[in-house]
């Protein structure tokens, strides 16, 4: 049984003082809802004050990001010893910091051993991009991000992935259900090679992209897909809410 998790990535969305408003109207209707792992990724700055928001609850915390130096000159950098003990989990690799911010599966695997060396949780994200997809090629590029990234981990680290085309974030245009769920059990499969069969069975791997209050369900119902990184509807209550809530509902 893999418990299904709703992340929600805010990117460079909120000031501190809307990160905190936003987690204040989530937590009533959030706090109860057992059966799924709920959890928000503000801004770096927001995390301290999210943190003491999220006080006593359910809703868990993660960052957007950091870097793999544990401290030093790394000017404007947020290391995994400053990220421990703030947060639980930490989104990695995403598609945005891989096409704007010149992320490579070298780095990403760096952090990924440097999140994992200091009890993080990696939320790695993985997927191709639109002109990938059209040549045929989502299936070569997530199982080079996957082992790319991947490389040298213990076979018990407890880690997330995400599959996110990016051809769907943002963009309005979600996967089909069947197609998140085909990708989903390659990936799944290509970390069975690495990491044995028991491992991939137990890791939960998501789908982000374009997830909303009206695909939600239809996504979860499938076998392979254990829960959502969801982009723009984690930034509005009712959308958030919805999404746990029917992910909480779906029995598989
Ligand atoms: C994301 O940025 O991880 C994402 C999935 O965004 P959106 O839900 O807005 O497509």
């Amino acid at each position: 049984m893999r418990i299904p998790i709703i992340a929600g990535n805010w990117k460079m969305n909120t000031t501190v003082s809307e990160a905190v408003k936003l987690v204040g109207d989530m937590r009533p209707l959030l706090d109860p809802v057992n059966n799924v792992e709920k959890v928000v990724c503000p801004p770096f700055i927001s995390l301290t004050a999210v943190k003491e928001a999220l006080k006593g609850g359910s809703i868990k915390l993660g960052a957007q990001n950091m870097y793999f130096e544990e401290k030093g000159a790394f000017t404007g950098e947020v290391s995994p010893l400053m990220l421990a003990g703030l947060c639980e989990y930490v989104i990695l690799g995403h598609s945005e910091r891989r096409q704007y911010f010149g992320e490579t599966n070298e780095i990403i695997n760096k952090k990924v051993l440097a999140a994992l060396k200091a009890n993080l949780k990696p939320i790695l994200c993985v997927g191709e991009s639109l002109a990938q997809y059209d040549a045929g090629q989502t299936e070569a590029v997530v199982t080079d991000h996957v082992t790319g990234s991947l490389k040298d981990i213990p076979a018990s680290a407890s880690l997330i992935i995400a599959y996110e085309p990016v051809w769907a974030i943002g963009t309005g245009k979600a996967a089909t259900s069947e197609q998140a769920n085909k990708i989903i059990g390659i990936v799944r499969k290509v970390v069975a090679k690495m990491y044995g069969d028991s491992f991939a069975q137990s890791l939960r791997i998501l789908y982000g992209g374009s997830v909303t209050a009206d695909n939600i369900a239809e996504l979860m119902k499938q076998p392979e897909i254990d829960g959502g990184l969801v982009g723009g509807a984690s930034l509005k209550g009712d959308a958030f809410t919805s999404i746990v809530k029917q992910t909480a509902q779906v029995n598989k």
